[in-house]
């Protein structure tokens, strides 16, 4: 069977869940071969085997944390070269999709990035996207050189599938390019306690109808009562009432988690395109004409200053 790479997204050794949904689809399409750089690399080893990857190439050097993306390029083309698979898969985090860009240009491969489902076919792997503000969806495979796939969070199942995981150091040769652009400082982002918005399962979000930066607490409560992420609409990121890492749709983040909860949200077409792709979808909206009521599985007509307590205190009360 053939192989497959997947590239490997951790911090300091822990494996984040996108990863393990690509090493899902990877099944699909062959075996998996994981690459993991940076610090903690090897850590990932145990993780990564427990849900399928057959080896694990791993790479550390002070040049993948002190630089932008290229050493890790030039790793991934490194896995590349000595692996020759049938398709390489990276997460859609911003910086996996710029080395994905980065490697198919370098291998002169096609590219599909923000895919949310892939499958075998019998001349490769095929991907599923998400077209015009989820719309439509398109089912497009690669016709040059090595598919280079991004998967969005969210789109497969993590599944435990015993593997080898046989670790392997990587060796990596530097281009001149790796050291072009150093990273000065980093300043963590204060944590909230809450799951990272795009991979979060469950969202809350809220929009203009929130009607303030204070009334957002009642959306974080509902959030923190089911474990969700929040989100925002950029009418309430516009206004300030909430940072500009948590908007949702076109110019904000793509979010496809099982569940969606728009709170004063009317559903305007560059929200959509953000959120339609999410499993199951809740609107809580006073105006029984909104838009955002033509894409939801369930709805709330009702004034969001009450049904989000009422519901806050619900899922509180069944949690015991
Ligand atoms: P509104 O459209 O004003 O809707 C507020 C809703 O709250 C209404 O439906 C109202 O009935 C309801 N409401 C009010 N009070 C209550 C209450 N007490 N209880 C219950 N419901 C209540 N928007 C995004 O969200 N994300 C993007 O990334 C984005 N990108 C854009 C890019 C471009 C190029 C452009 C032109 C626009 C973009 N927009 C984006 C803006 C988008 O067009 C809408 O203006 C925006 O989504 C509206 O936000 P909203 O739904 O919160 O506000």
């Amino acid at each position: 069977m053939a192989e497959v790479l997947v590239y490997v997204d951790h911090v300091d050794g822990a494996v984040r869940k996108p990863t393990l949904e690509l090493l899902t689809l990877a099944r699909r399409v062959g075996e998996p071969v994981a690459v993991a750089l940076g610090n903690g690399a090897a850590d990932t080893a145990a993780t990564l085997a427990e849900h399928g990857a057959v080896k694990v190439l791993t790479a550390d050097a002070p040049e993948f944390a002190d630089y932008l993306v290229v050493p890790k390029v030039d790793a991934l083309q490194a896995a590349y070269d000595a692996v020759s698979p049938a398709a390489v898969l990276l997460p859609s985090s911003a910086e996996a999709k710029e080395i994905a860009a980065r490697l198919a240009v370098r291998i002169k491969s096609g590219i599909i990035t923000d895919a949310i489902d892939l499958e075998a076919g019998d001349e490769g792997p095929v991907a599923t996207q998400s077209a015009f503000a989820a719309s439509y969806t398109t089912k497009s495979r690669i016709t040059q050189g090595t598919p280079v796939i991004t998967v969005k969070p969210n789109s497969a199942a993590v599944e435990a599938a015993p593997a080898a995981g046989t670790v392997e150091a990587l060796s990596v040769s530097f281009s001149e390019q790796a050291t072009g652009t150093k990273v000065v400082s980093r300043t963590p982002r204060e944590s909230t306690g809450r799951p990272e918005l795009t991979e979060a399962a469950i969202v809350v979000s809220g929009g203009r109808g929130v009607n303030g930066a204070e009334n957002f607490a009642i959306i974080e409560a509902l959030a923190d009562s089911l474990g969700a992420a929040v989100g925002a609409s950029r009418a309430a990121v516009d206004a300030g009432w909430y940072p500009h890492s948590n908007q949702v749709g076109q110019t904000g983040k793509s979010v496809s988690p099982q569940l969606y909860i728009a709170s004063g949200i009317s559903g305007a077409i560059q929200h959509r395109a953000g959120m339609q792709t999410s499993k199951t979808i809740v609107a809580i909206n006073k105006d029984a004409e909104a838009p955002i009521f033509d894409l939801v599985d369930y709805g709330v007509v009702g004034d969001l200053f009450e049904v989000v307590p009422a519901l806050t205190e619900e899922v509180k009360s069944r949690k015991g």
